[in-house]
């Protein structure tokens, strides 16, 4: 059997690195990206895409997402059908794909069943990288009960985003659990945070030691921590002790900032949905004491992206939405856009997030060689990075693995 050919005519190629875009073609033989250059032909079975008048955009990568969370009421959900959970699971993942994420690292919820279920073309949705369920010490960011509740969900059947854990040695048997399921990371709540009922987001969580087993167990199988953390103390914190991305980020200072150079780690902004869930999340199902939270980081969190660009620090794209807020996940561009070039941004999504998942060369790139995960965009996101703001009337096309997935020629 030959490889299926296609052949992107005629559209205008965003060069992320280097910040420009220039008229090529683009041949896609099988799911790789065979050559990229002008007057490119193909054999007469290849496709045809005409992409004048386009721009010829990476697939997205979405690095902090919960693609199973259906609701904003995450206590209320660990108590719901796993098939009803499922079956939200299956339309957030579609819905993202067609805001051109081809690609998303979930960090709480998604297991080896959700990777499997797109790797299989069972649900339309961007490949999911995932760390299976976020690791909270008792009281955490993921330990959902209200404070009156004695009863822990813990099973790991639960459809929730976490589970609970404390001491070293479960530490250890819940980061093993994990990886035994094939996690690309595992997750850590390091700190308080906005969805959780008891805890204050100002608080650290889990002991140093704690913290360094999971690092250990990660390392040890070749995989890395990631942690949830929004004070300056919190993540400074991780990062000593091993942890090698964080999530939100939005109370750093500078101390930060150096302590992310030095450790070459990533930062993964979520700004999108402290906006949404201050506007919506009411609606949403997020819980009274949830909702007074949120303004804490709101404000802060622009202020910190500001200083960590800056800096230098490795930033990719994150959105972290809930519920029904998914449908505003590409509002995270334009947000963004207050403080940051187009072509930073642009690199967050796709140069910076292929790097952070092991992908560099792979995803994130238009190139020979990489996978043909492609957009065609009415708009040059090099210039106006609002153009990938407005999937509904800008995404023309998305193709992923090489098949279109999209298409609104
Ligand atoms: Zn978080
Ligand atoms: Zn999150």
């Amino acid at each position: 059997m030959t490889d299926r050919t296609l052949l992107v005519r005629g559209g205008t190629v965003c060069d992320v690195e280097g910040g420009e875009s220039r008229p090529a073609d683009v041949l896609v033989v099988g799911d790789q990206i065979a050559e990229v250059g002008s007057g490119l032909r193909a054999p007469g079975s290849a496709t045809e895409i005409d992409a004048s008048g386009l721009h010829v955009v990476p697939g997205l990568i979405d690095a902090h997402v919960h693609v199973t969370a259906g609701t904003a009421d995450l206590g209320g959900q660990a108590e719901d059908s796993p098939y009803y959970v499922a079956a939200q699971t299956g339309a957030i993942l579609r819905g993202m794909l067609h805001r051109g994420f081809t690609t998303v690292r979930d960090v709480g919820g998604a297991d080896y069943g959700v990777e499997a279920a797109v790797a299989e073309g069972l649900w339309a949705g961007p490949k999911v990288h995932f760390g299976g369920k976020a690791l909270s010490p008792t009281g955490g960011h993921a330990d959902l009960r209200a404070r009156g509740r004695q009863v822990l969900d813990n099973h790991t059947c639960c459809p929730n985003i976490g589970t609970v854990c404390d001491g070293v040695d479960e530490l250890r048997r819940a980061a093993r659990h994990q990886l035994r399921t094939g996690a690309h990371h595992i997750k850590l709540m390091l700190s308080g945070g906005v969805a959780s009922p008891t805890d204050r987001v100002d608080s650290l969580q889990f002991s140093a030691e704690e913290v360094r087993a999971a690092v250990e167990e990660a390392s040890n199988a070749n995989r890395y921590v990631t942690g949830h953390a929004y004070t300056a103390r919190a993540v400074n914190r991780g990062l000593e002790l091993g942890v090698r991305c964080i999530e939100h980020g939005n109370l750093i200072d500078e101390s930060s900032v150096r302590l992310f150079v030095e450790h070459d780690a990533f930062l993964v902004p979520t700004l999108v949905t402290y906006e949404y869930l201050h506007r919506e999340g009411a609606e949403a199902g997020l819980p009274p004491a949830s909702q007074a939270k949120v303004s804490d980081v709101l404000e802060a969190g622009l202020h910190a992206l500001e200083i960590a660009w800056r800096g230098g620090v490795k930033i990719a794209l994150g959105t972290d939405l809930l519920g029904a807020m998914h449908r505003h996940q590409s509002g995270e561009f334009s947000i963004r856009a207050k403080v940051q070039p187009a072509a930073d941004i642009l690199r967050s999504a796709t140069l910076v997030g292929a790097e952070l998942l092991g992908a560099e060369g792979k995803l994130g790139v238009i190139a020979e060689g990489a996978t043909a995960d492609l957009l065609l965009v009415d708009g040059d996101p090099l210039e106006d990075i609002a153009v990938l703001a407005e999937p509904d009337r800008r995404l023309r096309m998305v193709l992923q693995d090489g098949n279109v997935v999209v298409d609104r020629l």
